[in-house]
């Protein structure tokens, strides 16, 4: 029996199809930049996100830190949201490798860093501090797509400060598809973007790094400094390939499921269901903590698989069909029952 697993979007399996495009794949040594199936998809890619060029990485993290380090030198600082991914889950990676001082702020409720307190926290051109060189957004952050309105006035906010833009667009496609918008309407804010091939999209390994061609190739250097620079790596590419151009559409599934999952939970007294309307691939509940261990245990030995914590998220992605969350809703319900065997 094969798991049912909403930890995340990052467990997703390569398809038949996506494992076949990538047998056959035309490769050579990227480095020398002699892979084709590389090159067709950094090209692709740079057509699609509206950018000059784009950069093929080893992982979101890598897109993200060498976006950093392209933008900002040492005793430069970003400023970031408190829970982005850019400042909490990539080790540090701008102050250990670049100096890069970041400046976290939290997120307000809809997912976007307000711009009076990010205002408040630009430094004076003084020596007591750092140079204030970059502000980092997360689309969708939490499963939440930011709104477009935001996108365009925190544009004109970066521009009149004299700060470079950065998305970390991991799941930006599914912000995409959620708005129902033109990727470009999206990215046309930002001086560079990453967008992560490796979750809702479905490929096995890989992230691009997208923006102008002089900060491409910046960013190519600190790539291959941190240890990316990958010889035939067009077998890897041809699956990222494959994912841009059939799965994405696809993540309008994956937030109907989600729907139905946040419905569905909400039924039960016992969870406290966060409802957002701005919500796509993520279901996020609380409940207490006995509940919570009990309830991801019994979900377990059903093979369902979640990560209890204070807040539990669930995640919805191309591996979860219609029968997946009709069993979940049933267990759900079947453990709520009393039936906790
Ligand atoms: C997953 C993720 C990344 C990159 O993660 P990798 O595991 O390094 O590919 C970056 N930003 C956000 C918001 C993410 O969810």
């Amino acid at each position: 029996m094969q798991a049912i697993d909403l930890r995340s979007d990052t467990v997703t399996k390569p398809s038949e199809a996506m494992r076949k495009v990538m047998a056959g794949a035309e490769v050579g040594d990227d480095v020398y930049r002699d892979d084709p199936t590389v090159n067709r998809l950094e090209a692709f890619a740079a057509e699609l996100l509206g950018f000059e060029a784009t950069i093929f990485t080893t992982s979101g993290t890598q897109a993200n830190l060498i976006g950093i380090l392209s933008h900002c030198g040492r005793g430069d600082e970003y400023i970031v949201g408190q829970g982005a991914h850019t400042y909490r889950y990539e080790g540090g990676g701008a102050a250990v490798l670049g100096s890069v001082q970041p400046q976290p702020i939290e997120f307000e409720a809809d997912s976007t860093l307000s711009l009076a307190k990010v205002e408040e926290k630009i430094k004076p051109d003084d020596i007591h501090f750092a140079r204030t060189r970059l502000l980092c957004l997360e689309n969708t952050q939490n499963g939440k797509a930011l709104p477009l309105p935001y996108l365009a006035e925190a544009a004109a906010f970066a521009k009149g400060k004299n700060l470079s833009l950065h998305l970390d667009g991991a799941r930006l496609m599914n912000a995409v598809v959620k708005q129902g918008v033109g990727v470009r309407e999206i990215t046309r804010h930002f001086d560079s973007v990453s967008l992560c091939l490796s979750k809702g999209l479905g490929a096995p390994v890989g992230s691009l790094l997208a923006g102008n061609r002089a900060f491409i190739e910046e960013a190519r250097k600190w790539r291959k400094m941190t240890g990316g620079g990958m010889r035939q790596a067009g077998l890897l590419a041809a699956a990222g390939l494959y994912a841009l151009e059939n799965n994405i559409d696809r993540l309008a599934q994956d937030h109907r499921h989600a729907e139905s999952l946040t419905e569905g939970l909400a039924q039960f007294a016992a969870l406290t269901v966060d409802k957002n309307p701005a919500q796509t691939n993520m279901v996020f509940f609380t409940a207490d903590a006995a509940t919570t261990r009990d309830l991801a245990d019994f979900l377990g030995r059903r093979q369902i698989l979640i990560s209890p914590g204070k807040t539990t998220r669930l995640v919805t992605h191309l591996d979860i069909n219609d029968e997946d969350v009709t069993a979940i809703l049933l267990a759900f319900a079947e453990f709520f029952s009393g039936r906790r065997s």
